[in-house]
């Protein structure tokens, strides 16, 4: 029976005082996630953070944290009292549980000497304890190079440490670490990946997401918040504001030539996320663009989304991404078989013919003049409606 869970986080390249602020964070997470089993314990010891198994059961913990952000890897271990001889003693305690006894197996120790008041160098250790084990089991033998088991021990003061399996997290960073960012979210299959991926990044998350009521119905709403709903198992709470822009797009419609509908809708879109964004404190948006994929996605369409964003950068981390892939990211997230249920989006109201690929900034700063910017984006973020959704 295992005793603790290693957990292994952060990036190699993250600075002293980041790694406490990451370290914090990621406890508070695995604290959350695990909170319904009193007797696990998670705590920052030995310079890292472990679960204290108590007796439960190490392998359904680990599947209960493994995609937790921030968790680069896991190790079910087993904690041997202090000193030499108790090493040994959790040296066998791991092959007992690991390694098949009626069947060759190769092994490798490596043990680390973390206590370096003991006067025997790690090397002389491993000769020493390796003997032991080769002694005590007809079944294993060395290979150095490529050991089917490495069991690795950690030689510390208080205790001994030995496990032999490193087990892949979900890597990213802890949620919240980087602040808190805006993401546009449609009810397409971008979006939730984007906001999936910059999460991962340490970001919680606000949503805005704009529809056309009643143009838009309400199963496309309740479409949005499904997959919102879905995404706070990876982004914790969401706060979801949804916003009409049916006036904004009937006065585009009114005054502006059709070929610039999607992008002056866009840009109003963006202007309404930004706004939305100051006011709760985020500091980047987020979408779900990828170079090229539809018309509004060529370099001068994002130029001129980009062009109303001054108080914040705009992530778009699907920029480079085939859809084939997003769509894997979304089957494996989760979001996928929402994504695809057929339901009117607010873009494909007054959706133009043929809409301008090379839309020149010029032309649409003129057009925009007939329009009263500031007191479209102020009333339709005075109507918006705002929901709270909780983890699942
Ligand atoms: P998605 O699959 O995310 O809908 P898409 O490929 O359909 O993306 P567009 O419709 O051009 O592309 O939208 C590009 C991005 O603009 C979206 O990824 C999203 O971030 C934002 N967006 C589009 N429509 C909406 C909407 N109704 N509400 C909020 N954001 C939107
Ligand atoms: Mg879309």
């Amino acid at each position: 029976m295992y005793d603790i869970v290693i957990i292994r986080n952060g990036e190699i390249s993250i600075k002293k005082k980041n790694k406490v602020d990451f370290e914090n964070a990621l406890v508070k997470n695995l604290k959350y996630r695990l909170h319904k089993n009193k007797d696990l314990k998670v705590q920052k010891v030995n310079g890292r953070v472990e679960i204290s198994l108590n007796k439960q059961d190490a392998i359904d913990t680990i599947n209960k944290v493994k995609d937790i952000f921030g968790v680069v890897s896991l190790s079910p271990a087993i904690v041997e009292e202090n000193g030499y001889e108790k090493l040994f003693l959790g040296i066998k305690r791991i092959i007992d549980l690991e390694i098949p006894q009626n069947k060759k197996s190769s092994f490798k120790l490596n043990i680390k000497r973390i206590d370096k008041s003991f006067d025997m160098k790690s090397t002389q250790m491993n000769i020493d304890m390796g003997e032991r084990v080769l002694k005590e089991y007809n079944n294993l033998h060395v290979d150095v190079l490529n050991p089917e088991f490495e069991i690795y021990c950690e030689f510390r003061k208080d205790v001994n440490i030995i496990y032999t399996q490193k087990i892949r997290g979900e890597g990213g960073m802890p949620r919240g670490i980087n602040g808190r960012g805006c993401v546009l979210i449609s009810g397409g299959i971008d979006s939730p990946v984007a906001t999936y991926l910059m999460a991962r990044r340490g970001l919680f998350i606000e949503a805005v997401h704009f529809h056309s009521y009643p143009f838009t119905n309400e199963r496309s709403k309740q479409k949005v918040i499904d997959l919102v709903t879905h995404l706070t198992n990876y982004c914790g709470r969401i706060r979801l504001h949804l916003v009409n822009l049916l006036d904004i797009q009937k006065e585009i419609n009114e005054k502006c030539p059709e070929e610039y509908m999607t992008i002056l809708s866009r840009r109003f879109m963006m202007r309404i996320a930004q706004n939305i964004a100051n006011e709760y404190e985020c500091t980047s948006l987020i979408t779900g663009e990828s170079l090229g994929q539809v018309a509004s996605q060529t370099s001068l369409g994002l130029l001129a989304t980009d062009n109303v964003v001054t108080t914040m950068p705009v992530f778009r981390p699907l920029i480079a991404m085939d859809k084939e892939y997003i769509i894997d990211i979304a089957k494996k997230i989760g979001t996928y078989e929402t994504s695809i249920i057929k339901e009117e989006d607010c873009c494909t109201v007054f959706l133009p013919k043929k809409p301008a690929t090379q839309p020149k900034l010029e032309k649409i700063m003129n057009y925009e003049k007939v329009l009263n910017v500031d007191n479209l984006v102020n009333t339709a973020i005075q109507k918006s409606e705002i929901m709270e959704i909780k983890i699942r």
